[in-house]
């Protein structure tokens, strides 16, 4: 169920695509979001130009790759799909570049990740539609510049503090996804169970709503496991005990918490006397990148009321030992 994860088996990826919504109106939530993209998108259409190239920015699992589906198909053109980490050659990248079609869509996962040479070749991709491209080697080198059709880069990163300057100025778009609460993720739970065709209650929805870390694809993850509990434990319906008893059965806190969120909240706590602590102790601490915990686990434990950030660092509130069961001052708690 870790968010970051990026070893989900092929059936998990179907079972995920299918639960992907296509449309504007299938997506729930981020609302400003997508109101912008919208009159966009509308205005694009009605020029009949490419969108302006756009940047998704949040932690995983809030549907940055979903809405670039969304887009491609709003505006009625293809979409074709990489990420920073597999674009490792400027050939890669030209291969894809060049077979756009007119006002499509380039998808670039975790851009932040794109090795210097390949970004240096997407600024003039990006800002003019043309390309250098280096033909054949030795003494008969020589470049040549090919002209691109005018095509939309949308790129997705979870860090945005580690792109650079000159390709964040390069989106004329960007948008920051937030966290869903747990009604808007009731929403998408009751929404994915249709899909999957297993009856599900308010309750249970909300239920699991509620544990899902503010995240829809965590959010349907635990759907799919209660559902496995439902048809094997219970009569197949998902109601509130059969989704309380698999979630319990799961270890899934009831905040919906994850054991790197458990962990920075406890060595801050034991290691630190509940802070302050600055980011990077406390990264060496918990063996975690100081930019994964400012990026993915500390905005949901700050947005939760578990952590505070401080001039001096980051501190607990009474919120978290009250979560962990402990009590201010080190005594362990029930
Ligand atoms: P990201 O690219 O930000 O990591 P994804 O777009 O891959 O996240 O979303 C993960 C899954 O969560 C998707 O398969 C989709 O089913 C679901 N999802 C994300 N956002 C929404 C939403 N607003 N409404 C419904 N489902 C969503």
């Amino acid at each position: 169920l870790d968010p970051t994860a990026s070893n989900f088996s092929q059936e998990e990826l179907d079972i995920e695509r299918a639960l992907r919504p296509i449309t504007f109106d299938d997506f729930t939530g981020q609302a400003q979001v997508l109101e912008n993209l919208k009159v966009f998108v509308q205005a694009a259409n009605l020029r009949g130009e490419a969108l302006d190239h756009t940047l998704f920015h949040g932690p995983p699992g809030l549907g940055k790759t979903t809405l670039a589906h969304i887009l491609a198909n709003e505006l009625g053109v293809g979409i074709k799909v990489t990420s920073g980490p597999v674009l490792d050659k400027p050939g890669d990248l030209a291969g894809l570049l060049t077979n756009l079609d007119e006002r499509d869509v380039l998808f670039i996962d975790e851009i932040h990740r794109l090795s210097p040479i390949v970004e240096e070749y997407l600024y003039s991709a990006m800002e003019d539609y043309k390309i250098d491209i280096m033909i054949e080697t030795g003494p008969n080198a020589r470049t040549v510049q090919i002209n691109l059709s005018p095509f939309t880069l949308i790129g997705a990163t979870t860090r945005s503090g580690l792109l650079t300057a000159p390709m964040r100025a390069r989106f004329g778009i960007q948008s920051r996804l937030e966290y869903y609460d747990t009604e808007l993720l009731s929403t998408i739970v009751e929404r994915s169970a249709e899909i999957l065709k297993v009856p599900i209650s308010q309750e249970a929805a909300i239920e699991i709503a509620g544990r899902s870390r503010g995240t829809p694809r965590i959010c349907n993850a635990l759907l799919r496991r209660v559902r496995d509990f439902a048809q094997i434990k219970g009569n197949g319906n998902i109601d509130l005990k059969i989704s309380q008893f698999g979630l319990k059965a799961l270890n899934v806190d009831a905040h919906g918490l994850d054991e790197m969120d458990n962990k920075i909240l406890t060595t801050i706590i034991d290691k630190f006397k509940g802070g302050p602590v600055g980011i990077t102790t406390l990264a060496t601490a918990v063996s975690e990148s100081a930019e994964t915990i400012e990026e993915v686990y500390e905005p949901f434990l700050i947005q939760q009321g578990f952590i505070m950030r401080t001039p001096r660092g980051r501190e607990v509130t009474e919120l978290a030992y009250k979560h962990l069961g402990r009590i201010k001052g080190g005594v362990q708690g029930g």
